[in-house]
């Protein structure tokens, strides 16, 4: 068996489409104020105006821009699953152009905090978080728009 035959697998479940093609978030929107949540909002609308309790899945912008950044130098709490030995990378925060709001994500790799800037256009992409003998888990990433 080679290395191609690794199974591709969320790292975490339901939170993204695991369309190589097409990757998405997956959020909620109350049905009643069209508010977005991610990651989902299923029990009560948190907006203070509205009494909504129904709620849609619906898959979040792909694109948005570039809000802030830092530099990771430290294994992330869960649910994120750091691979071992860690390896620093950037972490993005991006501002989904339709919902408005600000979603963190790990940069791709080879990205560094040295090629980001504020206001760039960004997109989802889905990247490999760590793999084990026959799997690999996955998880979205941002990419700058080249
Ligand atoms: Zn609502």
């Amino acid at each position: 068996m080679s290395d191609d035959a690794k199974t591709r697998t969320p790292a975490i479940e339901g939170w993204f489409r695991m369309d190589e093609a097409d990757p998405a978030l997956l959020g909620t929107r109350c049905t009643r104020c069209k508010t977005y949540y991610f990651p989902k909002e299923s029990s009560f609308c948190r907006n203070p105006r509205c009494s909504g309790s129904e709620f849609e899945e619906v898959p979040l912008s792909r694109r948005g821009k570039l809000w802030s950044f830092t530099n990771n130098c430290y294994a992330p709490p869960l649910p994120y699953v750091a691979p071992d030995p860690f390896e620093p990378y950037a972490i993005a925060a991006v501002e989904l152009a339709e919902e408005q709001m600000v979603v963190l994500g790990q940069v791709v790799k080879g990205v560094g905090v040295e090629d980001l800037k504020a206001g760039m256009e960004m997109e989802l992409v889905l990247g490999t978080l760590y793999e084990d003998d026959d799997k690999e888990y996955v998880v979205w990433n941002w990419r700058p728009v080249a």
